[in-house]
């Protein structure tokens, strides 16, 4: 493996691989020496239609060219076509454009309180979350995420939150008093582990949201766009958000996120309430729009589905017992009997496959939707000797 030493002038905040890449293409990354990788991490959920598409790289050198930023003064046609693009897929959501996950989570935050103290009281500020949770770094979705070890060394913690275990229903239900007005759950949760809840939670909650008048928002910036073989993860379950946050995915890469909202709450948040000066830039949204286009026309939602399906099938017929294989579509959590995640990526790596290792003890995978079969076939070839070797 070659690269470049980590920067004495980069903040230490990541444990970074000893691999330096210069170029992307579908499923593949390559290093300063060429040496290609399968990229089964797929920059942490985001690559879903493979490095530099081409379409999504035209449409961010046409738009680029033509213009890159306004402001949300103006409008622009790429942030009017995204919207609508993404209305289409949601049955008339209205968005509010970002620059990141934790940024449309915050705004679905702000929207809810907005919406708790102008229709149920100036005390109806709370928000209910799971345990384990995860919904960004910033300040008001650190607060959210059920994380104490993420939270202790930067508290204190905005007020406000309550966790619950994900999946209990009741205890969710005992946790929702007259504060309340949002519930803020992962459909999946990604960053805990590939943890889904049980078949009948979401349903459960979509319930007791409605008969106590609470938002229910919904954190698919990890889940959503096809990546656990339906559009969005909530479909999985038959239930439909209030509010609902995108990113990773949504951009190509390109730092975009979203926060939809039900076209009745499309007016909760009015001039003045809230603002960005990047988000919805029209690079971004064009490369949105090429995304979605891409997703639709290439079929990768049902790709997600099929390649999901059979590597899910493969891994857990394949590792031994001990080994836990769960997740939807191309989400796949392997959870291992003991703390070997980090070492048994730096082992794949080795071999040429990028994996990532999401906890101490769950490997993650995350592809590009259009990888090959076989290409994802070698490279779980890969990841389940290493596996099978580390037991
Ligand atoms: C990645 C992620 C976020 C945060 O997104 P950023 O773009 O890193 O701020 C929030 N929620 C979930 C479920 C995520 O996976």
């Amino acid at each position: 493996m070659m690269g470049t030493a980590p920067s004495d002038f980069i903040m230490p905040t990541y444990r970074r691989s000893p691999v330096e890449f210069v170029r992307g293409e579908g499923a593949n990354l390559f290093d300063v020496a060429g040496v290609s990788y399968v990229d089964l991490v797929g920059g942490i959920a985001v690559t879903s239609v493979g490095h530099c598409h081409p379409r999504v790289v035209e449409a961010i050198a046409e738009q680029s060219a033509r213009l890159i930023h306004t402001s949300n003064l103006y409008v622009t046609r790429p942030q009017i076509d995204l919207a609508h693009r993404l209305a289409e897929l949601t049955n008339g959501m209205s968005s509010f454009f970002t620059n990141s996950g934790a940024e449309a989570i915050e705004c679905a935050l702000k929207l809810a309180r907005k919406w708790g103290r102008t229709t149920k009281g100036p005390t109806a500020t709370k928000v209910v979350c799971a345990r384990n949770s995860f919904h960004g770094r910033t300040f008001g979705a650190l607060s959210a995420t059920g994380q104490p070890a993420k939270q202790e060394p930067f508290a204190p913690m905005v007020p406000g939150f309550v966790h619950v275990e994900y999946g209990d229903t009741a205890a969710l239900s005992n946790a929702m008093d007259d504060d309340v007005c949002a519930v803020l759950l992962e459909p999946i949760q990604g960053e805990a582990g590939v943890v889904e809840p049980p078949a009948d939670y979401l349903p459960a909650v979509r319930q007791l949201c409605d008969e106590r008048r609470v938002l229910l928002l919904l954190d698919e910036v990890q889940t959503g766009l096809g990546r656990v073989g339906e559009w969005f993860a909530h479909r999985l379950f038959g239930v439909s958000p209030d509010v609902m946050c995108l990113a990773k995915a949504l951009g190509g890469g390109l730092p975009i996120g979203a926060c939809l909202a039900r076209g009745d709450l499309a007016g909760v948040l009015q001039p003045g309430d809230h603002a960005t000066t990047f988000g919805g830039g029209p690079v971004q949204c064009a490369a949105a729009c090429a995304v979605l286009d891409v997703i639709a026309e290439e079929g990768l939602v049902e790709r997600s589905h099929k390649l999901g399906l059979r590597a899910r099938e493969r891994l857990a017929s394949e590792l031994p017992d001990e080994v836990d294989v769960r997740g939807a579509g191309l989400l796949i959590g392997i959870a291992l009997p003991e703390d070997r995640a980090a070492d048994l990526a730096l082992a794949t790596l080795e071999q040429h496959v990028l994996i990532n290792d999401v906890t101490p003890s769950v490997l993650r995978i995350a592809p590009p939707l259009v990888i090959s079969e076989e290409s994802l076939d070698r490279a779980l070839d890969v990841v389940m000797k290493v596996v099978g070797e580390s037991l």
